[in-house]
Order: C-alpha cells, then structure tokens, then sequence
C-alpha cells in the first residue's frame, strides 16, 4: 500500500513516524506539503484533504477526539452535545481553540489513528461523561454498528465505577438508531415491555413492540430520501393495518423535541381497550374469518361496537389466549 493510501486509511491525519513506517521518505513529505497534497497541523504529525475537520481540531491540539466526538466519527448516535470532546495529554500546551471539552484521562487502549480514541476508549468515555440516556444509545447503536458486543461491554466495563457498570448493563441490542434506543429507554423506564426489531409474519421487521400489542415505528431525519424506502415503509404500516395491529410512527425530532406529547399518545393507545393484541408476532385473525382471505379479512374487519366489545384476549407467556369471559 503506498503511504499516501496508509494515511487516507487512517482517517487523513498521521504521525510522521507512521508515514515513514509505511515507505514516505523526508523528502517525499516535503514535496506533498509543497505541492499542498499535506499539510502539517502540528510538528511531527501530516494531514490530507481527507482529514475531517474534528480530526484536525483535535490534531491540532496534539489530543485525540474522544467521548461522543468520536462516536459521531464512527458512524454512532452522538446525541445532541455538538462540542467538541478532545482527549488531551496532562503536558498538552496548545489546546484547542474552540469550546472543546477536555477529557485529561489519558487513553488507555490506543488504536492506530492518531487523531481519535478507539472504539472501546470512546465508549468508555461516553458513559463517564454523557448523560445515561444518551450513553446508552451510544452503546445500543455501537453494538447495531457491529464495533462491540454486549460480552464486550461487559467486559470492557468490568473495572470501571459501580455507575459506569450500571449504565453500560442497560445497553441491548436491536437500535437500528439512537433514537430508537431513547424510545426503548423512555418506555422501559415507564414501565413498559419493550421488543426492538420484531419480526412480523406478512409485515417485515418492525422498529419498536410495547407492551406486545402496540407496534411503534421511527422515522429518521432523512426517512424520505428514496423512493423506495418510502414505499417499504408504507408497505409496513398497510401490512399492520390489515393484520389489525395497534401501530404508531414518528418521526425522530418529535421524539426528540416533543417528547411528553410521543408519551401521552402512546400511552393513550395503550390504554384502549385491547381488541388486536396478539403477543405472539402472528397476524390475529377474528374467529369468524379465519377462512376468508386476506384481502376479504381487511374489507370485513370493520371495527363495529360488538367487535370492540368482545372478544377479549389475555397474555400468558408467549401465548395468546382467548379469555372465558
Ligand atoms: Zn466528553
């Protein structure tokens, strides 16, 4: 691989020490920096182009990006902090120049790049400085991302504080965004049984189950971006509505922004009476259409005052029950 390569693979920014290793001569970076391919945002270290401006900013500090920073640069939710969170050496003489916050830990499990922690570092971080809430999606979307486990978290967490421990067991699987992963809090936190990424028969996977009967999905910011997108979502909520499930959306910035209203409507839903909750994942069928199709099911299942009076389903396990009374 030719050093200019190794450098983009390491995010833009590296040490000259690691440019040399990987086959740069002196003479080789003197001629990048003047030909303006690299630049130098502090003795000892190059950058390119490629160089975001976070790693810069922390480059130039000599620190590297840490806490939500670096989530954010590794794809993860971030939450809603836009400072610039920066792991600077105790000797460290040119802070940064923003309104960065300084972690003066120093790292303990350096990876290559130089500019940002590594995975586990930046975890860790994140729930010594984060919020609970917003360090638990950290950890929920790094574990959807693929960069760690909930094994690992354990064992990363293992001698960390009793409060970090605690933070770090909530995380689970399944948040597909870290808004998901506030909802799920939200709502566990109320009290609430809450699945993430349920599988249902004729419908596909499904963002959020509460309470097994109400099927809630999040939009993303950019939930319309394609077309098709748009259509497997709409594909989703007709495939619900024909099965006669109790289905919410919305979008991530009501989550975010107008949280009580979210909470009231969900817990409004969940307070009807329960006509179609299955807990099973598998379509509900009225008796007395158990024979028709599926398309005269959803004509014939015209909510009516009988229908919502009876029948009355319990829950008894993972089975769904139709109760005597
Ligand atoms: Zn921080």
């Amino acid at each position: 691989m030719h050093w200019m390569e190794q450098l983009t693979a390491l995010g833009g920014v590296a040490s000259r020490r690691q440019l040399l290793a990987a086959g740069a001569t002196s003479d080789a970076l003197t001629e990048a920096v003047r030909a303006g391919l690299l630049f130098r945002p502090r003795r000892g270290s190059y950058a390119s182009l490629a160089a975001s401006d976070a790693a810069l900013e922390a480059a130039r500090s000599g620190g590297r990006l840490c806490c939500v920073s670096a989530a954010r640069s590794y794809g993860l939710w971030a939450g809603t902090d836009q400072r610039t969170h920066i792991r600077v050496a105790r000797h460290a003489t040119r802070l940064p120049y923003t309104l960065a916050v300084r972690h003066w830990m120093p790292a303990e499990r350096p990876g290559r790049e130089i500019w940002r922690d590594s995975i586990d570092d930046c975890l860790v971080s994140v729930v010594h400085c984060a919020d609970e809430e917003t360090a638990v999606a950290v950890l929920d979307t790094a574990i959807s991302a693929g960069l760690t486990s909930l094994q690992a978290i354990g064992e990363l967490f293992a001698g960390e504080s009793v409060r970090a421990r605690a933070v770090a067991a909530k995380a689970r699987p399944g948040s597909d965004s870290g808004v998901e992963s506030i909802v799920r809090q939200r709502l566990t936190k109320a009290g609430h049984l809450v699945e993430q990424q349920i599988g249902v028969a004729g419908v596909g996977r499904v963002d959020l189950r509460v309470d097994g009967r109400l099927y809630i999905e999040i939009d993303g910011y950019a939930w319309h971006s394609d077309r098709g997108a748009f259509e497997r979502d709409r594909a989703r909520d007709t495939g619900l509505a024909m099965y006669g499930f109790l289905r919410l959306r919305f979008p991530a910035r009501d989550v975010l922004e107008h949280w009580p209203d979210v909470g009231r409507i969900i817990e409004t839903v969940l307070a009807a009476p329960d006509v179609t909750g299955p807990r099973t994942g598998q379509p509900f069928v009225q008796p007395e259409l158990a024979d028709r199709t599926p398309k005269e099911r959803a004509r014939l299942r015209t909510p009516t005052r009988s229908s919502l009076a009876t029948p009355r389903f319990r829950a008894s396990g993972d089975q769904t029950m139709l109760s005597s009374r």
